[in-house]
């Protein structure tokens, strides 16, 4: 019998249906609250508790299925055909229940469907859940865009709340946070509801109105997890982190209580979201972000260069290197490079607040000295740089580098980057994230710079992300971001180095072929090995919580640092029974790892 069947049928037993009562405290224990239900404890709600939430949520509670559960059943059916023939489409994963962007992480997680999932079309079918949850003592995942890498909105036994469908988007002209009143003067701002991903936002405020709203670089992340990541997109160096705009919030508290929040109203839980972590401080319905007049050109340099020996290869990343401090390191230029083991040096960077002219003339002494030197350098994807109307950025009609999602009905502008499909499924071998200070890139400090990127690069692949670190910011920008629970190493650093390595999607029950186990675990060791050499470099540097390793032991400082006490208090404070844990989320050192028993 399938295990579904048999937990269903657990479940419907009348004896084994008893309303629930609280656990047995055992003695000494911080009350009742000390171990969540699973569908086979005889606590678990019955059918005709389902039923009333199902009544209260307008009949939107599903069963959950994994996503290749057709295959399984029936690997030539049409159910089978679809879903192995869109695994490919972000979109199409976003939309399915059981979906996560990522298929799982070695050693970590894999994807586990939830037994029921509410499709929440409301804050009061979210403030049902919440209070069924509680009630019930289930684990509550939360699940917005579903791009956790650390696969943090999903989890087998547990009751889904889906945000999916709403995503709605309204812009302000003259937007005054609840209860600021004259404190604060009307600024220009967009709404979104927490289940709108970043491309809704970006229709809304760039292609159709002209304006810039900080969110993420991949299109298909969701606006609840970015911002309470933090959350970094391509033109972040201009305009800071999505937390640092954020101008309110609506959330659903443990107790079900509606809160509007912002730096006016319970200013500590605002701050607690503004890159706390997603997924433990309550469901968040609704937020507000501040809109920027739009810069009237973005553009982006590229090209790949190819070193022919070790030594040249120290010479092109130190010349690199100079040129970025000395000509990008400003409120213009994101995005990254990719230092490679086989001596390549990738870029692919964009830029914002420069036309076309101006952005080919910054490159144009970089291109020249690599080409100068063609038997020491070979350019192994042409070199470029240009810039076109931001308004034209997220708008895919003839834009060559999105996708869009080819499904007959899907709103013509939802499209992806071509430069996220490696992404999309991917599951991943090893993943880590540091901060590196700004310092370094003095003259002084350059060699031991050089020589960590070198080195580290023997293992792995390094990926420098510039718009993931503030430090070339304006002040203010800076200055917002620390406002935030965001590490403040954010604020002093050029880039995000990010090391990570994996392999196509591999979902549970999917038809491939088989992983290779050492080959991952080497690519993890290669990973850590890698990231060894760059905290030499700073051997406290922060780590981005939403772009990070699963297994980081010191999570707490490397994700908040100073902040992480004053995080924890609000925790404690909103939400002093747990109800929200994710793996490595405030306050999840007092449970188990999957989060159903307390410590
Ligand atoms: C392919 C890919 C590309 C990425 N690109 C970027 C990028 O460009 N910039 C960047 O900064 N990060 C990026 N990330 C990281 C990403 O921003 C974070 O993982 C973010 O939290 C994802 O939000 P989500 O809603 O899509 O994911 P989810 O997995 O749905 O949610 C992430 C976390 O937030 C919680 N959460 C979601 N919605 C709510 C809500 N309404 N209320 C309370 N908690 C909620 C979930 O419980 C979960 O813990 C990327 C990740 C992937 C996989």
């Amino acid at each position: 019998m399938h295990r579904r069947s048999v937990l269903k049928s657990i479940a419907a037993l009348p004896l084994l249906a008893a309303p629930s009562a609280p656990l047995p405290a055992k003695p000494g224990s911080r009350g009742s609250l000390l171990r969540r239900v699973r569908p086979s404890d005889p606590r678990w709600p019955g059918a005709a508790s389902w039923q009333q939430l199902k009544q209260a949520v307008g009949g939107n509670l599903l069963e959950v299925h994994s996503l290749f559960s057709p295959c399984e059943k029936e690997p030539a059916g049409a159910s089978c055909r679809e879903v192995a023939g869109n695994i490919s489409n972000p979109f199409y994963i976003g939309d399915q229940p059981a979906g996560t962007q990522v298929s799982g992480w070695l050693d970590a997680w894999t994807p586990a469907p939830s037994v029921y999932a509410v499709k929440a079309r409301n804050t009061a079918d979210v403030v049902a859940t919440v209070n069924f949850a509680r009630k019930n003592r289930l684990r509550l995942v939360v699940k917005g865009g579903g791009h956790s890498y650390q696969g943090t909105s999903n989890a087998a036994d547990s009751l889904l709340l889906w945000t999916r469908s709403m995503n709605g988007v309204t812009l302000h002209d003259a937007f005054v946070a609840s209860g600021c009143g004259a404190r604060s003067k009307p600024v220009p701002a967009v709404t979104a509801q927490a289940g709108a991903m970043w491309i809704d936002l970006y229709e809304a405020v760039t292609t159709r109105a002209g304006r810039y709203v900080q969110g993420g670089g991949c299109t298909t992340v969701g606006v609840a997890g970015l911002v309470q990541s933090g959350g970094f997109g391509s033109f972040s160096k201009g305009f800071g982190t999505a937390a640092g705009g954020l101008l309110e919030a609506q959330i659903v508290s443990t107790d079900g209580t509606v809160r509007t929040v912002n730096a006016c109203s319970e200013p500590d839980l605002f701050w607690a979201i503004k890159g706390g972590g997603g997924g433990s401080w309550g469901v968040i319905t609704r937020l507000t972000l501040r809109t920027h007049e739009l810069p009237p050109f973005a553009g982006a340099a590229w090209g790949s260069i190819k070193a022919q020996s070790d030594e040249a290869f120290r010479k092109l990343l130190a010349h690199f290197v100079g040129f970025y401090a000395q000509h990008l390191y400003n409120r213009h230029w994101g995005e990254q490079v990719a230092i490679k083991p086989d001596n390549t040096l990738k870029l692919s960077m964009v830029c914002q607040g420069l036309d076309n002219s101006q952005a080919r003339r910054v490159w144009q002494p970089f291109f020249d000295w690599v080409r100068a030197s063609p038997a020491v350098f070979t350019i192994t994807d042409e070199l470029g740089a240009g810039a076109k109307p931001a308004r034209r950025w997220w708008n895919n009609e003839g834009n060559h580098s999105m996708i869009p999602d080819p499904r007959p009905g899907a709103p013509d502008y939802h499209a992806w980057w071509e430069g996220d499909q490696e992404q999309v499924g991917a599951f991943l071998h090893g993943y880590d994230s540091l901060w590196l200070p700004g310092s370094l890139l003095q003259t002084s400090q350059r060699p031991r710079l050089l020589e960590a990127l070198f080195a580290g690069s023997r293992h792995e692949e390094i990926g420098l992300h510039f718009n993931k670190g503030l430090g070339g910011a304006p002040a203010d920008v800076r200055a917002a971001a620390l406002d935030t629970a965001t590490n403040p190493a954010v604020a002093d650093a050029f880039a995000l180095a990010i090391i990570a390595d994996g392999e196509g999607a591999a979902y549970p029950g999917m038809a491939r072929a088989p992983m290779d186990p050492d080959a991952a675990h080497r690519d993890a060791r290669a990973i850590d090995l890698a990231t060894a050499e760059l905290r030499k470099l700073a051997p406290e540097a922060g780590s981005y919580v939403s772009e990070s390793n699963y297994f980081n032991p010191i999570w707490q400082r490397a994700f908040w640092g100073k902040n992480y006490p004053k995080l924890q208090a609000v925790k404690k404070k909103y939400d002093p029974d747990g109800l929200f844990f994710v793996h490595h989320g405030v306050g999840s050192e007092d449970w188990s790892a999957d989060g159903f028993t307390r410590l």
